[in-house]
């Protein structure tokens, strides 16, 4: 059985103080993870977390990329750069850079390329709005979000990492239930399956509100390879019962 991954997303959540008291509290209390651990910060805080997290038990991720390499591009943050703060993962597409900064698939599918190409794992945010659940889109949202990465980056979809993230779910408090969180991450599996022969290989974790509540149950089923988490990760108790959830 493949590792779970639990990665936070921070956003733009912190200070010095309040990481490193984060961060070393974690470490004291996650001993030596069965899973991947990763922590998406905002990319100020880079060089302050490659020094936290030199003992290696965390991986680190920041929470976008550029989709150029270098140049003219004032406020950007290019992929060789992230390297040389030992950036491992990188969040891409998340909803609040969909809504916020009008990231298009097309975009999202060149910063995943960018990554790739820069040997950073892409964590591939898709999801679908409460409107769009209603009327019944779901699977046709997700699977347009996700088509466009994969046309674009071809068999390197093995090395990526898809995350479900419900936008409706995302800070709200509610969470897709472990049944229909399950539901998407089939359909998801199946388009990868259909794009690549390593489709097994590829994490799809969930994001939306996952908490330490609810975790055991959405990490149980099938096709949950672990989790995005946002404000629970901003507690050492409550990501360090997520992250026990998914080391079982
Ligand atoms: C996220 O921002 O990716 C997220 C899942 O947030 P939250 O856990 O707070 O819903």
């Amino acid at each position: 059985m493949k590792k779970k991954l639990i990665a936070a997303n921070w956003k733009m959540n912190g200070s010095l103080q309040a990481n490193e008291a984060l961060t070393r509290g974690l470490i004291a209390g996650l001993g030596a993870p069965t899973c991947e651990v990763a922590l998406c910060v905002p990319a100020v805080y880079l060089a302050q977390m490659q020094d936290l997290l030199s003992d290696g038990t965390m991986s680190l991720g920041a929470q976008d990329i550029s989709e150029h390499e270098a140049g003219a591009y004032t406020g950007e943050i290019s992929t060789t750069m992230l390297r040389e703060f030992g950036v491992r993962y990188v969040i891409v597409g998340h909803s609040e850079r969909r809504q916020y900064h009008a990231e298009s698939d097309a975009l999202v599918a060149r910063k995943v390329q960018r990554a790739l190409a820069g040997g950073i794992t892409p964590i591939v945010c898709v999801g679908e709005t409460l409107a769009q659940r209603e009327a019944g889109q779901t699977v046709e949202v997700v699977k347009r979000q996700l088509a466009a990465v994969i046309h674009a980056n071809g068999h390197c979809i093995s090395e990526i990492v898809v995350a479900y993230e419900p936008v409706w779910a995302i800070g709200t408090g509610k969470t897709a239930s472990a049944e229909q969180a399950q539901q998407v991450h089939a359909v998801l599996r199946l388009q990868l399956q259909a794009a690549t022969a390593h489709a097994e290989r590829v994490p799809i974790v969930y994001g939306g509100s996952m908490n330490a509540a609810n975790a055991a149950e959405l990490l149980a089923q099938a096709d949950i390879d672990g989790g995005l988490v946002g404000g629970a990760s901003l507690k050492v108790q409550d990501f360090l019962s997520i992250v026990s959830c998914a080391a079982q």
